[in-house]
């Protein structure tokens, strides 16, 4: 009987269903499965974020496969704030009955993604009401999606550790993702899940080869993820099909530690 390979940690399937013909194909054919965060620069209202996120469910229950399960998550990505929640963020009140809704659901994993892309108040105040929320309202085995930037990452990571210093009773659900070798040492000693990206310009198999046999790192807390999105992600297919490291460490890092973290025993 075949299985499951690994769950990408962090991709747009929404995107990718418009983008890129070969997708899902590409995913059912290595028994991957996938998680999308929520990202949508179309959003122009309140009323597009609910949009959206029913579109996510729909589309994972749509596209899973035995040996690709999808999952989801909802939230506000701090570079698609829409200009009316902006201008007043009293509005996010509006989608706290809607974000319930998803949560209940077996397929939704949480909040993602949130975070910050800049040096911005009106991203770190829609940042902190949604962690707020998940302090409220989040059960205890679902997760929390940081986004960190490509630009100032070193800065703007430090940023988002600290406002997460007065959210230290949701440490164990967070995964802070798109981390690198230059961030992981901000990371590694808390008790927070580290996300690694392979994509070009962000980090590369031999990166994730590196920190392996440096030993440096406890390759329990780390999940790897394509973050495909306009198109698949051939760094993190190289890794899936290639021998950089031990196939024992690689399942971990493809796998293992993703049905860990969500707890995803259920689906496979
Ligand atoms: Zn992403």
């Amino acid at each position: 009987m075949s299985e499951t390979t690994g769950i990408d940690g962090h991709m747009h399937g929404d995107i990718l269903l418009r983008m890129e013909k070969k997708f899902p194909s590409i995913y059912y054919n290595n028994h991957i499965g996938g998680i999308i965060w929520a990202y949508n620069e179309k959003i122009k209202s309140i009323e597009d974020y609910s949009t959206y996120w029913k579109s996510l469910r729909d589309i994972v229950y749509h596209i899973s496969r035995p040996t690709s399960p999808f999952f989801y998550k909802v939230g506000i990505h701090p570079r698609t704030i829409c200009y009316e929640l902006k201008i007043n963020n009293s509005l996010f009140e509006e989608l706290k009955k809607v974000l319930e809704y998803h949560i209940k659901d077996p397929r939704c994993l949480g909040i993602g993604e949130i975070g910050l892309d800049e040096k911005d108040s009106s991203q770190e105040s829609i940042f902190i009401e949604q962690l707020k929320w998940c302090r409220d309202f989040l059960p205890q085995d679902k997760k929390i999606g940081i986004h960190t930037p490509r630009k100032n990452k070193k800065e703007i990571t430090k940023r988002i550790l600290e406002i997460l210093e007065d959210f230290k009773g949701l440490y164990d659900q967070i995964i802070i993702d798109h981390v690198e070798i230059t961030t992981i040492d901000l990371i590694k000693e808390l008790n927070i899940q580290i996300g690694m990206t392979l994509q070009q310009g962000k980090s590369t198999p031999m990166d994730i080869k590196k920190l392996v046999e440096e030993g440096l790192y406890n390759t329990d807390k780390i999940i790897l993820n394509s973050d495909g999105g306009k198109k698949i992600s051939n760094p993190y297919f190289d890794f899936i099909k290639n021998k950089y490291i031990s196939n024992e460490i690689k399942t971990k890092l493809i796998k293992h530690n993703i049905v860990s973290f969500y707890k995803l025993e259920r689906f496979l």
